[in-house]
């Protein structure tokens, strides 16, 4: 495996992939600076919700035109070498590789903290010998299949060890550096493009526990309350409709539960 390898062509072949080349244009729009100099969008506001939609991509909840029309590229012709480059912005394959990578790492995370939370691993060390993903998986700018499969007793520990792995390959090339500013000099991460913003904000969050999945339907979202356990409220509502649904379920079963009980009595 040599670095930066191109998007190989059998990944098109992929039946899962077919769906996702039809959505149209933006895809051949051509590749627009997302960087003058330096890059470090971490300090805007508006970059707060990217790893939300991100994962909602991957969830189908979102399509990949939403997030790019809201967030930019995630910046292929930065991290590939010159002969490499794409004229049609980032290739959809390493786009959706990106999607999935970071949906692994998000619901890998959930995972690990259910077992430390609950002191049983069992799950865990099923999810890592039977369903964790083959990939495609993106490394930076290429995308290969990885097997991360493993049987190993120590499941919480290996399960870092794959966070670690696929974190690390793709912030490979962010570096701290200086600027001369008015008042001296001053320090400053940067990057060369979206995708490692992302993953270094998922580095990031995973250390604050802002990674959940929601109790009621499953998904898997970011929100800086470490204690969230639903789907956010959305905007106009009073509470969480997986909240409220999954408070009434467990009402209605203890309603069941109750009646059932009386009628034993009045026997
Ligand atoms: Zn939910």
């Amino acid at each position: 495996m040599t670095h930066n390898t191109p998007i190989t062509a059998d990944i098109f072949m992929d039946p899962e992939y077919e769906a996702h080349l039809e959505l149209g244009e933006w895809w051949r729009r051509p590749p627009y600076a997302i960087r003058t100099e330096i890059y470090t969008p971490y300090r805007g506001e508006g970059l707060r919700p990217i790893l939300t939609v991100l994962l909602d991509v991957a969830q189908q909840k979102a399509k990949p035109v939403e997030f790019a029309n809201r967030f930019g590229l995630l910046g292929y012709n930065y991290l590939v070498p010159e002969q490499n480059k794409c004229s049609g912005g980032d290739p959809l394959p390493w786009f959706m590789a990106h999607v999935y990578t970071v949906y692994v790492l998000a619901t890998l995370t959930t995972r690990i903290r259910d077992a430390k939370e609950q002191q049983r691993t069992e799950k865990l060390r099923q999810y890592l010998a039977k369903d964790i993903p083959l990939g495609p998986y993106a490394l930076g700018g290429q995308v290969t299949n990885i097997y991360l499969r493993t049987g190993s007793t120590k499941p919480v520990l290996a399960a870092l060890g794959i966070l670690r792995y696929l974190l690390n390959a793709n912030l490979d090339g962010t570096g701290y550096q200086l600027r001369l500013t008015g008042h001296g000099l001053n320090n400053f991460f940067s990057f060369r493009c979206l995708s490692q913003v992302i993953y270094w904000q998922l580095a990031n969050q995973i250390g604050k526990g802002s990674i959940h999945r929601c109790l009621e339907c499953g998904r898997v979202f970011s929100c800086s309350n470490p204690r969230t356990k639903f789907c956010l409220t959305a905007p106009g509502k009073k509470s969480s409709t997986c909240g409220s649904r999954y408070n009434m379920r467990k009402q209605r079963k203890r309603l069941k539960h109750s009646r059932r009980k009386k009628r034993w009595v009045k026997k």
